[in-house]
C-alpha cells in the first residue's frame, strides 16, 4: 500500500467496515437498502463505496446528480441506481438510455422525460417526491395524487416509486417526523384509492432507518451510517457501527526554534521558550479547515496545529511528542495509538457537522482502499 512514503496527505477508507455498515442497517430494518453515495460517497470515493456498499447487501445506489450515476455507470455497476436530485433537460436523455432512475415533482418534467423516452424506445423509470415538510424538493402533497395518475397514464414511464425526505429524523423529538410521516401516508393512502401503487415506497434517511421502524417502508436511504459517521450528536450509531475512514499525513521537517519566534502567516503564535516544531503537508485546499485550535496527532498523542494554517501545509507544536522525526505519520481524522480525533470532535471545533468535514476532504487527497479482512 503506497501511503506514507508516497503522498503527503491521504485517506485511508476501509471498503469492509462500510460493507459491515450497510449489512447492520440492512439486518436491523428489516427492508432492502439504497445506499447513498451521493458527493463522491461523502467524501469516501464513489466507485469503491458503492461496490463496498453493493457487497454489503445493499440493492440499489442513491446519488444526487445525473453524472454521478453515470460515473457508477461507466465503472460497470449496472444496478438500480436513482437520482434523488434535479437533472437537466441536456442530461435525461443520456440517464434514460443508461436505465438510470430520476426523480420528479412536476408535469413539465414527467412530459420531457416522457417525450426523451418515447424517442429512445426506452421505458424511463421516475420516482415522484413529495415535499411533506422539507421544504426543498417535491410536489405539495395536495398535489401528489393529479401528478401520480398523469405519470402513471404517461408513455414510456415506468412509475417505479415515490417518496419524501424527512428534515428532523435525528433529533429526540419525533414529532416533526412523526408529521411529515403522517402526511406521506396520507398521500399513498389517496393513491391507492385511485387505484396506483407505485412499487417502492421510501422515506428514511440514516437516522430514520435505525431508530424509526415505521418510515422504513420498502427500502431505506442511510448514507451517514454507511460510513460509520453519526446522523447528529442526538442520534449517534449503535456500537456496532465502524469509522470507515481515516485521514493521515507525514511529518515533513521537526526543528527546533529559540523563544521570540513568530510561527506561519501573520506570526499570530509566537514562541515563548525553546521549542519543538513540525511541518506537515496538508492545508486548506486538502480541506483542513483555516480555522484556531486544530489538533492532529502525531506518536500516539495530540498536539495542537499553531499559527495559521496556509494552504498546502500546517505547523505543529511537538513539545509533547520529542522523538518525533520528519517522515512520522501524523493522524488528522482517526486512530493512532491510545488516542483519537473523530470527524465529529473536528466538526465541532469548525462549527458545523461530521458530513460537511468529509465531503469537504479536498479532491486532491489520494484515497487509499483497504480491506480489513485481508
Ligand atoms: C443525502 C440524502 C439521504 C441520506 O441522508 P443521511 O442523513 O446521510 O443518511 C437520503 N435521502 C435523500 C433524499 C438525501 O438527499
Amino acid at each position: 500500500m503506497k501511503t506514507k512514503d508516497y503522498y503527503s496527505t491521504w485517506i485511508e477508507v476501509d471498503l469492509d467496515v462500510i460493507a459491515h455498515n450497510v449489512s447492520l442497517i440492512k439486518d436491523r430494518s428489516g427492508v432492502q437498502v439504497m445506499a447513498v453515495v451521493k458527493a463522491n460517497a461523502y467524501g469516501h470515493g464513489s466507485i469503491p463505496a458503492a461496490l463496498a456498499a453493493l457487497r454489503g447487501g445493499a440493492k440499489w445506489l442513491g446519488v444526487a446528480r445525473v453524472e454521478e450515476a453515470l460515473q457508477l455507470r461507466a465503472a460497470q455497476i449496472n444496478c438500480p441506481i436513482l437520482v434523488m436530485g434535479y437533472s437537466s433537460r441536456e442530461n435525461l436523455e443520456e440517464a434514460i438510455a443508461n436505465g438510470i432512475s430520476l426523480t420528479l415533482w412536476n408535469r413539465e418534467q414527467l412530459q420531457l422525460v416522457s417525450h426523451f423516452a418515447e424517442d429512445a424506445h426506452f421505458a424511463a423509470k421516475v420516482h415522484l417526491k413529495v415535499d411533506t415538510g422539507m421544504s426543498r424538493l417535491g410536489v405539495a402533497p395536495e398535489n401528489a395524487l393529479s401528478l401520480a395518475v398523469e405519470i402513471s397514464n404517461a408513455h414510456s414511464v415506468t412509475f417505479e416509486g415515490i417518496f419524501t425526505h424527512f428534515a428532523r429524523a435525528d433529533e429526540v423529538n419525533q414529532s416533526s417526523a412523526e408529521a411529515q410521516e403522517l402526511e406521506f401516508m396520507q398521500v399513498l393512502k389517496s393513491l391507492a384509492a385511485a387505484g396506483i401503487k407505485p412499487p417502492l415506497v421510501h422515506a428514511a434517511n440514516s437516522a430514520a432507518a435505525l431508530f424509526r421502524p415505521a418510515s422504513r417502508f420498502d427500502i431505506v436511504r442511510p448514507g451517514i451510517a454507511i460510513y460509520g459517521l453519526h446522523p447528529s450528536d442526538e442520534r449517534p450509531l449503535p456500537g456496532e457501527f465502524e469509522g470507515a475512514l481515516g485521514w493521515k499525513a507525514v511529518l515533513s521537517q521537526v526543528k527546533t526554534l529559540p523563544p521570540g519566534r513568530g510561527i506561519s502567516y501573520g506570526h499570530e503564535y509566537v514562541t515563548r521558550k525553546n521549542e519543538r516544531i513540525g511541518t506537515v503537508p496538508v492545508g486548506y485546499a486538502d480541506g483542513f479547515r483555516r480555522a484556531a485550535g486544530n489538533q492532529v496527532l502525531v506518536g500516539g498523542k495530540q498536539v495542537p496545529v499553531i499559527g495559521r494554517v496556509c494552504m498546502d501545509q500546517v505547523i505543529i507544536q511537538l513539545d509533547e511528542v520529542p522523538e518525533a522525526n520528519p517522515g512520522d505519520e501524523v493522524v488528522l481524522i482517526g486512530s493512532q495509538g491510545d488516542s483519537q480525533i473523530t470527524a465529529e470532535q473536528v466538526a465541532d471545533l469548525w462549527g458545523t457537522i461530521n458530513y460537511e468535514v468529509v465531503c469537504g476532504i479536498a479532491a486532491r487527497v489520494p484515497r487509499i482502499y483497504r480491506k480489513s479482512s485481508d
